[in-house]
């Protein structure tokens, strides 16, 4: 059995913010994302959303690829990483919190995260129109492992057909909130009909991995290019993990 080692970026918001911004570390600035894309196409990888991962992550397709990911569904996704995406042929993964579209990230608003516009539906069409695709990140960006089982799964299977609905595609792909999940929610997203979900678990993914909590690698505001190759190249993130 041959070995995967493949690395799953996860990215939230692609914007130059000012220095007094609450949790800047979200922000990375369009310039610093140009330049960690032109070093993985420099390397000889190509970025992928998930859906087009997946035939990698089965061990049915062999080569250096990454997985992309972006959470929320930010507008910036659109308007700064898309044009990037595209320049460098790559493809991702943009995760839609369905009953937020049109809207902004208010379910930071407690812990004073600034706002920042999520796409329209109108802008996750031009996204999807791209060559890129979308993922369900719940209704409402919720942590599905405070709540009950009919909860949960009216959280996951209306976010899914929300989706499916709105932009005549099959979403087949799911990240959780926050990252928090426990075996009852990874259970009732996989009996949902998806077919991978992503978590906040640091490391790459390799064989041992299950589809549906699958480890990722987070790029931040702080991390420069050394930081970047290290997270890829290296050992780096297992031992964070
Ligand atoms: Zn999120």
């Amino acid at each position: 059995m041959s070995k995967i080692n493949i690395p799953i970026l996860m990215y939230h918001s692609i914007e130059r913010m000012p220095k007094d911004t609450v949790m800047r570390s979200l922000h990375v600035p369009p310039k610093r994302f140009e330049f960690q894309m032109k070093l993985l196409k420099f390397l000889g990888y190509k970025g992928l959303s998930i859906n087009k991962l997946l035939p990698y992550l089965n061990g049915e397709k062999h080569g250096k690829v990454v997985g992309i990911t972006f959470d929320d569904g930010y507008e910036n996704n659109l308007i700064n990483a898309a044009p990037i995406l595209k320049k460098y042929n790559f493809s991702a993964t943009c995760y839609i919190v369905s009953s937020r579209i049109g809207s902004s990230n208010i379910w930071d608003n407690d812990r004073g995260i600034t706002q920042r516009p999520l796409m329209s539906k109108n802008q996750i069409a031009q996204w999807i129109n791209l060559g890129m695709d979308i993922g369900a990140h719940t209704r409402t960006h919720c942590d599905l492992t405070k709540l009950q089982k009919n909860e949960i799964i009216e959280e996951i299977i209306c976010c899914k057909s929300e989706l499916e609905d709105y932009f005549e595609i099959f979403v087949t792909d799911f990240c959780y909130p926050y990252g928090y999940f426990n075996k009852q929610v990874s259970s009732l997203v996989e009996d949902a009909g998806f077919k991978t979900a992503t978590t906040m678990i640091r490391g790459k993914m390799n064989k041992e991995h299950n589809l549906f909590m699958m480890p990722r690698i987070p790029i931040n505001h702080h991390t420069l290019p050394h930081l970047f190759l290290a997270k890829i190249l290296t050992k780096y993130e297992e031992k964070k993990s």
